[in-house]
């Protein structure tokens, strides 16, 4: 099975070609249901747990069928690559990361803590998803959410609820919802 992706053979045309792509779509899809997806050692990883919709929405199948795309984009993500848009919103370009190296190990202490704190409103200008464990620093709530296009940065569900002006992703970074289902 030639499941596995090398990202060493992964070239920044590509990086862009996925974050442009379908793929980018199927990711911000995947923080609707409030899951996430990251790389490890080449292939997707999905945690968390997938409401009824998304088996409606045959979320999974569309997945797989876009498998190197969204594993690429994912890693891109990690790895502190960001979509920027124009002021109207009518377009969006692809920033590299300027020190890949420091964005690593970055992601990866995060996600070795797992029980951070996050003050209730930050500016999100790495289109990073929030950890797993996350919780506010205000109210200890866990239910975050942010702009679904054009996001400004991730706020608490409680503490600055929407003000339904824009559409919207929630994710949630319950613990127990994660490792219910591992
Ligand atoms: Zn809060």
């Amino acid at each position: 099975m030639a499941d596995r992706i090398d990202m060493d053979d992964v070239l920044n045309d590509d990086r862009r070609a996925a974050l442009t792509g379908p793929a980018m779509a199927l990711l911000i899809e995947a923080d609707h249901y409030g899951v996430q997806i990251r790389v490890e050692d080449g292939r997707p990883i999905l945690s968390g747990k997938l409401p009824p919709e998304a088996g409606e929405t045959h979320f999974l199948q569309r997945l797989g069928e876009c498998r190197r795309a969204v594993t690429i984009a994912a890693d891109s993500l990690a790895l502190g690559w960001k979509l920027e848009w124009s002021a109207d919103g009518a377009s969006c370009r692809v920033l590299a990361p300027a020190r890949p190296s420091d964005y690593r190990n970055e992601i990866s202490s995060g996600q070795r803590g797992g029980s951070g704190r996050r003050p209730a409103s930050w500016v999100d200008t790495e289109g990073k998803p929030v950890p797993a464990g996350t919780t506010c620093r205000s109210c200890r709530g866990h239910l975050w959410w942010r702009e679904a296009v054009r996001p400004q940065g991730w706020r608490c569900r409680a503490c600055h609820p929407p003000t339904g002006a824009v559409p919207v992703m929630e994710v949630s970074t319950a613990e127990a919802d994660l490792s219910a289902a591992a």
